[in-house]
């Protein structure tokens, strides 16, 4: 799949608005996780700190402390098309220590998560004792007796196998066939044992979690059901608030903020909205961003009564340069927490993303991989189509667009190679030089 680009029907960033957003929560099932799940995470990557910062030099200068900075975005790099009202800011994930994706806060709290229960129950963690302990030759003897496993397209194995590994657990990723051969070298490289499947996210995540089921010794972190993972990823939007705090960004009726974020199974974007929604409540509009061909978490949204509905039955095949994203099933999970949460949801050409990988590099020297560039096409959507400026008429948000702050969630992208960015980069700057490029996007 290396290179191949799905075109799409338009270039258009298509734009879905939630009937149901800032409903009630429906009588079904909305999930079990609360914001203390959500604080309890948040105190345990807190905990693990000084460990972190033992096991990973990189992570001295923030005190072993995995987060990453809001930056001011030109507003060039968003326009084409799209009167872009308001303030820009990337939440540049792609930078985030260790992982290089937004991956790293929920797999890294499940990974500590599981550390600390088997240290507890061995005795090797007594209350009141330091975690940094926890690197010395008889924790990691312990920990070696143990595998930590999970399916992946790529960055959630990185952040899996690379925690696991560090403190000593054996550590096994299920992959994909749109994983990168970069991602599975860097993995091996780190002692990881990477099995490779033709098949789709859905399956290496089936097969993983058969695999490790009825084994006590196994751990299997499972991309669609895991509270922990989404705990681990809702801590973002509490540091969110204060860094906008530390920054002077208000966030109310009048300085409406806007987020745009990237969405594979749902987990993460989820993660970051639950925790957004219960920081900023109405004033915050989450719009998740999916490849045309993989967009899953829009058809689940679409049709509330097919629980499983994957994006085959919708027609779609799953072929996307965004690896990130190449995933056929909503999780239930998080789809139940989004149905009143989500704003909306935007669909993106594989075009378009190398098109805003390219424009992020020239215009603001960021480095991102294909699937976060497709966040880019969040802002575009709204303030560039008919469809979003119905939604911003509708709900009386247009009169304050000048105040507005709108978050472009950039959610991978440092650990790339650089020959494989290059490519993409000369990919994207050929595509933006046709001259259908800077036709503005069809409302
Ligand atoms: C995994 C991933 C996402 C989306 O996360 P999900 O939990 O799968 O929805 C977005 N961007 C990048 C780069 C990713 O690796």
């Amino acid at each position: 799949m290396q290179g191949h680009l799905n075109v799409g029907s338009s270039q258009a960033p298509a734009l879905w608005i939630n009937p149901e957003h800032g409903g009630q929560a429906l009588g079904a099932v909305v999930g079990n996780i609360t914001i203390n799940d959500v604080l309890l995470a948040e105190q345990r990557l807190a905990r693990f700190a000084p460990l972190l910062e033992k096991l990973f030099p990189e992570l001295e200068k923030s005190a072993g402390i995995v987060e990453s900075p809001l930056l001011a975005l030109p507003a060039d790099v968003i326009a084409q098309g799209a009167d872009a009202q308001g303030t820009f800011w990337v939440k540049a994930d792609h930078q985030l220590a260790v992982a290089g994706s937004v991956k790293a806060r929920g797999g890294f709290h499940e990974v500590l998560e599981f550390a600390e229960k088997i240290a507890l129950e061995t005795g090797m963690l007594k209350d009141g004792d330091g975690y940094e302990q926890l690197a010395s030759t008889a924790a990691r003897e312990c920990f070696a007796r143990y595998e930590v496993a999970v399916g992946s397209t790529g960055n959630l194995g990185m952040s899996i196998g690379i925690m696991s590994a560090a403190l000593g657990f054996k550590a096994s990723v299920h992959m994909s066939a749109e994983a990168k051969e970069w991602k599975k070298r860097l993995l091996r490289s780190h002692g990881v044992t990477v099995h490779e499947y033709p098949g789709d996210y859905a399956q290496a995540v089936a097969t993983g979690r058969e695999l490790a089921r009825g084994n006590p010794f196994s751990h299997f972190v499972d991309d669609e059901k895991s509270a922990s993972l989404f705990c681990g990823y809702a801590v973002a939007a509490l540091r969110l608030q204060r860094q906008l705090i530390a920054l002077n960004v208000r966030v109310d009726r009048d300085h409406p903020l806007f987020v745009y974020i990237p969405c594979g199974v749902g987990g993460a974007p989820g993660g970051v909205c639950y925790g957004l929604k219960h920081v900023f409540g109405e004033h915050v509009h989450c719009f998740f961003v999916e490849p045309e061909d993989s967009s899953c978490f829009l058809v689940r949204m679409q049709n509330p009564d097919v629980e499983g509905i994957s994006i085959y039955d919708a027609g779609q095949h799953n072929q996307t340069i965004a690896d990130g994203l190449a995933v056929p099933q909503a999780s239930e999970l998080v789809y139940s927490m989004m149905r009143t949460r989500l704003a909306g949801m935007v669909v993106a050409s594989d075009e378009r993303m190398v098109m805003d990988l390219w424009r992020l590099k020239s215009m603001a020297d960021l480095k991102v991989e294909p699937s976060a560039a497709a966040a880019v096409s969040g802002p575009r959507a709204l303030l560039g189509t008919v469809v979003g400026q119905q939604y911003l008429h509708s709900t009386g948000l247009d009169a304050f667009m000048p105040a507005a702050n709108h978050i472009v969630w950039t959610t991978g992208g440092a650990l790339m190679p650089a020959d494989e960015f290059d490519r993409l980069f000369a990919q994207g700057l050929e595509l933006s030089s046709q001259p259908q490029a800077n036709v503005p996007d069809a409302a």
